[in-house]
Parts: structure tokens; sequence; C-alpha cells
């Protein structure tokens, strides 16, 4: 099998790695001949500034040991294989860099043979790109858990960011559908790898020239919708991993089904607006300052599909509006549905020289629409009214659409909800 065919078989076998916000589109439109848009495995992710970058996404090899039920790549799978040699997966990625194509490289694997020889396998390919033709761009390591410590933090030296996954979001969801792996096992090696980005921290703080030990952080991937785990479930073990471990990001990846798969699987994917208000809710556990009890409650364990978290909050919780946005604190601004962190900083600028009005916040570009019903402005806001009418919810409901993939990334990067 040449080198083509093979990162046909283990691109298209990495899409499944939700590490980025964006994965390969579909086939280049029939006739063209210039604007190829092959799923080749080239996908956008960010960087801890803010830039996006394209990365090579593949896979080391699609052969596993292991057998998780909503796995393609599963042993009992009949899926074509393929498998790169390190030197392929250097070369290609030399390549692709110096015609432009990419900015870095994600790299991720099956396991083969056991945890430790597979990740020896990966960290030999960064460790080559690096050592043997200076390599400074961009690299994702999928780390292999149980892999020895010692193995991933010789990883961390060569990586910029690191990754474990957590797969599914509960132990008995693991112990269903991925009995050979165990939620403690995937902690630990959380643990260890978050152990070493803080000793590294600190010996830089101490003015050691520490090597740099994975200083884009680490990030997992949750696979939502394979069992009927409820949302308040997910966001909190989100929760328990942002706190727990310091993750950069918890990526949500719907469920898609698979040939000839198990009869507990859903037939369905969830619908991708699930996914896409997972991250809204993440969004809001990490920059403004809410819990995952406040945007799932016992009541209710999933997230409405039908309006974004932030709105769903607010309306369960109208005794907190309306918010005066000449004297609310950050936090209390934070909260006003339609008002996003860039708004909220401007509001607590402009409010320093003059007391802000309702046309203030329309110029700010907060969606007023649902704004104006929430806050307290200079003037007198007639969508105060409103406030207590017992169909709000249905009058703030977006006009029914269907929803892009794009939208649930814009939303996903920016955090506007
Ligand atoms: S270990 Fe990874 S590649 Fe192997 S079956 Fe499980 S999810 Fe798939």
């Amino acid at each position: 099998m040449d080198v083509r065919e093979k990162l046909a078989i283990l691109a298209d076998a990495a899409k499944y790695d939700a590490s980025c916000a964006s994965s390969g589109s579909k086939a280049t439109r029939p006739g063209s001949k210039l604007g190829s848009t092959e799923g080749m495995g080239i996908c956008h992710s960010y960087t801890p500034d803010g830039r996006c970058v394209s990365l090579l996404k593949i896979l080391l090899t699609n052969y596993c040991i292991y057998d998780c039920q909503y796995c393609v790549n599963r042993i009992s799978s009949d899926t074509p294989r393929a498998r790169f040699t390190v030197e392929e997966v250097v070369s290609l990625t030399l390549e692709f860099y110096r015609r432009n194509y990419i900015e870095g490289l994600f790299l991720s694997s099956g396991i083969i043979q056991n945890s430790n020889y597979t990740m020896e396998q990966l960290t030999l390919v960064a460790k080559t790109l690096r050592q043997e033709h200076q390599y400074g761009g961009y690299i994702h390591l999928k780390t292999i858990p149980n892999a020895d410590p010692e193995l991933i933090q010789e990883a961390g030296l060569w990586a910029d960011r690191l990754s474990v996954n957590i797969e599914l979001p509960t132990e008995n969801d693991l112990h269903q559908l991925a009995p050979e792996k165990k939620k403690v096992e995937i902690v630990q090696s959380m643990s260890g790898i978050r152990e070493k980005i803080d000793e590294f921290k600190a010996d830089r703080k101490e003015g050691f020239n520490a090597p740099r030990f994975a200083p884009a952080g680490q990030s997992t991937q949750m696979i939502v919708g394979a069992t009927p785990t409820s949302d308040q479930e997910i966001l909190q073990t989100a929760t328990e991993l942002y706190t727990g471990q310091n993750l950069r990001r918890v990526y949500y990846s719907a469920y898609s089904p698979i040939p000839h798969a198990d009869a507990r699987l859903p037939a369905q994917s969830p619908p991708l607006v699930r996914e896409h208000r997972l991250y809204q809710a993440d969004w809001l556990m990490r920059f403004y300052g809410f819990s995952s009890e406040e945007i799932v409650t016992e009541a209710d364990r999933n997230l409405a599909l039908d309006i974004d978290p932030k709105l769903a909050w607010a309306l369960a919780n109208r005794h907190f509006f309306p918010v005066d946005v000449n004297r609310a604190s950050r936090e209390e601004l934070l909260r006003v549905p339609g008002m996003g962190v860039r708004s909220v900083d401007r509001v607590l600028q402009i409010r320093r020289h003059r007391q802000l009005r309702s046309e203030d916040l329309k110029k700010l570009r907060v969606a007023w629409k649902r704004t104006r019903i929430f806050v307290q402005t200079a003037d007198r806001n007639p969508g105060l009214l409103n406030l207590e009418s017992l169909n709000l919810r249905q009058q703030l409901q977006p006009a029914r659409k269907q929803l892009l993939l794009f939208d649930a990334a814009t939303s996903a990067t920016t955090g506007e909800v």
C-alpha cells in the first residue's frame, strides 16, 4: 500500500477525534481543477494565543487491540487497516509543512501491541521532527492511557499539547462500551501530565531554564449520545476535569453510528444541536462564571435544545433581573443573555466616563432582542415590562432553522452566547 492510500485511510480514521474546531469538508466540486478540499486530514485548531492553525490530523495506525464498541477501529471491526512508519509520518509532515499546507501535526493512534509500544512510536515521530529536522511547528500528541509516566514525560518534551481521551462521560458508560478502559486510569494519566506542566511552570517562575513541557496544556474528548447519559453528568465530568486536571479544553463529539455496531448503540447520531448546546454550556462554565449545577438542574437533567443555556438560566431565574448596566458587577453583567465577554468589558470601560443608554448597547452589538428584556439602562427600558410575561420563552425562541456545522464552530470558538 503506498503512502497516499495509507493517508486516505488514516486521515479518515482520525476524523472522529474532535480536537479541532473544523475538519475535512466535503469532496471537491465536480469538474474543478483548483481548490481541492479532499478529506486528507487537514483541519484547524487554535493555539493558546488564539491563532488558528491548520493541522495534518492522522492516526499512526488504525489497528487496535481494544474493542471499544463506539469505535470504527476496534479489533472486531472489518474496516480497512493501514499503518504508517515513523519515517512516513515525519516525511509527510515536513512535505506538507514546506508546501505551506499545514502549520502543525495532530497525531493519534490505535493501540498496537501494548500502550507503551504505541506511545513510544508516537513520541518518536515528535522527537525525530524536533531533533533531526529542527521542526518548530505545532505538535499535538494523543497519549495512550496506561503508558509509563517516563514515556508521557518524554512526549511532553517534544509536543506542544498532549491529550488523553476520557472517551465516555461516566465510569458506567465505559464499563458498558469500552470494558478495557477505566476512568481512574485515564484520570491518572491526566494527573501525571498536569503535575509535569505545573512543575515546568514552577521551575520557570523560579528562574530555572527548565525544558518546555506541553506548553499548550492538555485537552480531552468526550463522546456524547452513545449512551443515555444526561447532559448534567456530562457537564459534571467536564467540571471535574477542568478543576482537578486543569484542562485547556474538553471537546464534545456527537456519537456517529458505525457499521456493524453493537445493538446497545443508538442507530442515529444525537442532534447536532445537542453538541452545540454542550459547547455553549462549557463556555458558560469557563468564561462566564456559571457552575454546571446552575446550567442543568436535577429537575431537568438535559440542556434545552430550543434555546441557549444562558437564556434558559435567565428565564428560570427571573428574580435576578433586571441587571442595571450602569451599576452591576462584571459577574452580573456576564449573566445577561445576549451580552458576551467583549461587550461586557466595553460596557465597563464606557461607564467610567458616562451612563449607558439603550442606544449604546445596540451599538455594542449585543443581541438586543434578548438583552433588552433583562437590563436597566439610563433611559427608560420598555423591554422590562416583558420580564414577567409567561410566554417569554416563546417570544425569545429563535426561528427554527437548520443549524450549520460552522454556526456551532463559531459559537464554540467565540463563546458568545
Ligand atoms: S482504544 Fe481507541 S482506537 Fe482502539 S478501539 Fe478504543 S477508541 Fe478505538
